[in-house]
């Protein structure tokens, strides 16, 4: 079984990166946000723990979520490989996560410039009713300002102004690079450019898969 655990800042193309892996490989994206909303929709022991902390506007802890990671991945329906998106996140997670077991390990670093990342963050469009993700230059939706799936509106996201995108751009560089740097020591860890188009980041993405 392969785990392959993806890096890249906001507008890297992470996302749909993890997406096309899925569908070619049928490698399940595993996400804290998809593990917190299901354990606490099952209501599991962890779930309400989870709920807790997180009603109370807080975060959840560390050894929690490596908990609830660790639980998802007893589950087996992982096949040859998953896909880890959006995790691990500290040192600490990265440590838990490398003492459970899989065949073959791989982190990939999307490396994205921050003005290319800008420039894609500000043309994307939300839609207001139910979350569609639209790109203004690259997939606008067929009928200007109206989601092609439910005819809401298609709009930019407030938070998606140019400083705001600056700072989670930059955030997110500088909370990374101790992980990066942990799977860098491992010698597992691959970066690719992922400037350009989709399709040819992706080229390069399978071939460290194959
Ligand atoms: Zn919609």
């Amino acid at each position: 079984m392969m785990r392959l655990i993806l890096f890249g800042a906001p507008g890297s193309g992470k996302g749909t990166m993890g997406d096309f892996i899925q569908r070619d490989f049928l490698f399940p994206k595993i996400s804290t946000g998809d593990i917190l909303r299901s354990a606490v929709q099952q209501d599991s022991a962890e779930g309400g723990q989870a709920r807790s902390f997180m009603e109370s506007g807080g975060l959840v802890p560390d050894e929690l979520v490596i908990e609830m990671v660790r639980q998802r991945l007893s589950r087996s329906d992982l096949g040859t490989g998953y896909v880890m998106d959006g995790y691990p996140r500290t040192l600490t997670q990265a440590e838990a996560l490398s003492r459970i077991a899989c065949e073959s390990e791989k982190a990939i670093f999307i490396e994205v410039s921050e003005a290319e990342a800008v420039e894609r963050l500000l043309s994307r469009l939300t839609c207001n009713n139910c979350g569609a993700i639209y790109n203004r230059l690259t997939k606008p939706p067929k009928r200007d300002g109206v989601c092609d799936v439910c005819r809401g509106r298609v709009e930019r996201r407030a938070d998606d102004n140019e400083e705001a995108v600056r700072q989670r751009f930059r955030v997110y560089a500088e909370r990374t690079m101790p992980v990066i740097d942990y799977y860098d020591r491992k010698r597992v860890l691959a970066r690719i450019d992922g400037g350009g188009p989709a399709a040819r980041v992706y080229e390069t993405l399978k071939g460290l898969i194959a």
